[in-house]
C-alpha cells in the first residue's frame, strides 16, 4: 500500500491547531492508505509545540519537529521535505487556507500518473492590497524567468517521492519552493480550488516575509535584473548623446532655432543637477540589484545548515 506524507508549517498556530487535527483526520480516513502527517513548528513563541506534542503522543502518525528559532514559511517546509517518509508527499498550510478536502483530488491525478499535482487558487480572500501585489508579482516573474512558472499556485501542492529526493539534493539556501518545484521538471499538472480564509489565529506571513519571498524568487529564478544596468546605461547615454547633439546645433544654428523659440543662455545649473540626480539614482539601483545577487552568493557560500532542529516528537534526526 502506497504512503502519504502531509507537511504542515506551523507558526504560533495555537488556535488553529485543533481544527487541523480534526480536518486532516478526517479527510485522511477517505484516502485509503497509510499516512504520516509532518508538522514543523518554526520556533513558535506560543503553545504550538505542546500542543503538537501531545498530538504525537495520541496518534504516532502525527509526526512533528520543532526548529531552535524561527527559521521561515520555506525552510520549515524544506524540513518537512527532507523527513517525509511517503511516496507522495503533499504540503499545505496550518492555517485551512488550503482545504485538507482537495487532497484527495491532488491524489487522484498523482494516481493518473502525475509527478507534481500544484492546486491553483481560482480566488483569494486576502486583503486587496496583497491580492492585488500577489497578482502583480506573478506576472512580472512570469516574464522575467524562462521556466514556465505557473501562475497563482502557492505552495498547496503534492510531489512524488522521486520529485523530493530532487528538490531535496538541490543544495541552495534561498529556497523559493514552487520555482524548485518547477525547476525539476516532471509531469506536472494544476487542480484549482477555492482559497479558503484563515481558519483561526492570525497571519504570520508579515508584509517583509512576503516582500522577502517575492524577492528570493525573483533574484534565485532570474537574472534578468542584471542586465537592467546595460538597459538603463544604454537609454541615458541614448539621452546625453542626443542632448548634446542638440546643445551643439543650438549654438551653431541660433537664428534658425531662434524661430522656433529655442534660445541658448545660462540656464544650465537644473539640467546638471537633474542628470546627476538622475545618473546618481541610476547608479544606485544597479549597485543595489548587484547587492542582491552577491548576498546572495555570500549566503550560498557560508554553507550553514538551512534549520536548527531543537526537539522533535516521532522522529529522529539524523545530525541530533
Ligand atoms: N509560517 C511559518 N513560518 C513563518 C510564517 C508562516 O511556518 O515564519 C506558516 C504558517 O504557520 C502557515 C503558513 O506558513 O501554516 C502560511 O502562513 P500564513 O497563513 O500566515 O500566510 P498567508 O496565508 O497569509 O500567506
Ligand atoms: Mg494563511
Amino acid at each position: 500500500m502506497s504512503k502519504i506524507s502531509v507537511i504542515v508549517p506551523c507558526f504560533n498556530e495555537e488556535a488553529v491547531l485543533p481544527k487541523l487535527f480534526a480536518r486532516v483526520d478526517a479527510a485522511a480516513a477517505t484516502w485509503k492508505t497509510d499516512y504520516e502527517i509532518i508538522c514543523v513548528d518554526d520556533g513558535s513563541r506560543d503553545r504550538t509545540w505542546a500542543i503538537l506534542k501531545a498530538q504525537n503522543e495520541k496518534d504516532s502518525r502525527w509526526r512533528c519537529l520543532c526548529f531552535a528559532r524561527n527559521f521561515g514559511h520555506q525552510t520549515a517546509v524544506s524540513a518537512g521535505l527532507h523527513f517525509a517518509t511517503g511516496d507522495a508527499v503533499v504540503i499545505i498550510d496550518a492555517d485551512l487556507q488550503d482545504p485538507p478536502e482537495e487532497i484527495s483530488r491532488l491524489l487522484e491525478k498523482w494516481r493518473e500518473g502525475f509527478e507534481v499535482v500544484f492546486a491553483t487558487r481560482k480566488n483569494r480572500k486576502d486583503p486587496l492590497l496583497k491580492q492585488f501585489l500577489a497578482w502583480g508579482f506573478y506576472r512580472l516573474l512570469e516574464n522575467l524567468t524562462p521556466l514556465p512558472m505557473a501562475r497563482d499556485a502557492g505552495d498547496f501542492c503534492l510531489l512524488d517521492k522521486k520529485v523530493v529526493a530532487v528538490m531535496n539534493a538541490l543544495p541552495e539556501r534561498n529556497r523559493y519552493l514552487r520555482g524548485l518545484r518547477t525547476w525539476c521538471g516532471f509531469r506536472q499538472t494544476s487542480v484549482e480550488f477555492d482559497r479558503a480564509q484563515r481558519a483561526a489565529g492570525v497571519p504570520q506571513y508579515t508584509f517583509k516575509k512576503s516582500f522577502r519571498l517575492a524577492m528570493d524568487g525573483m533574484f534565485s529564478f532570474s537574472t534578468v535584473p542584471l542586465r537592467l544596468a546595460t538597459y538603463l546605461g544604454l537609454a541615458v547615454s541614448v539621452c546625453a548623446f542626443l542632448g548634446a547633439v542638440f546643445t551643439f546645433c543650438e549654438k551653431v544654428f541660433a537664428e534658425q532655432f531662434a524661430k522656433f523659440g529655442f534660445t541658448p543662455g545660462p540656464h544650465g545649473i537644473p539640467t546638471l543637477v537633474i542628470s546627476i540626480l538622475f545618473l546618481g539614482g541610476v547608479q544606485l539601483i544597479c549597485l543595489g540589484i548587484l547587492g542582491e545577487y552577491i548576498g546572495r552568493i555570500y549566503e550560498e557560500v557560508k554553507g550553514r545548515p538551512l534549520w536548527v532542529i531543537r526537539e522533535s516528537a516521532g522522529i529522529v534526526p539524523p545530525e541530533n
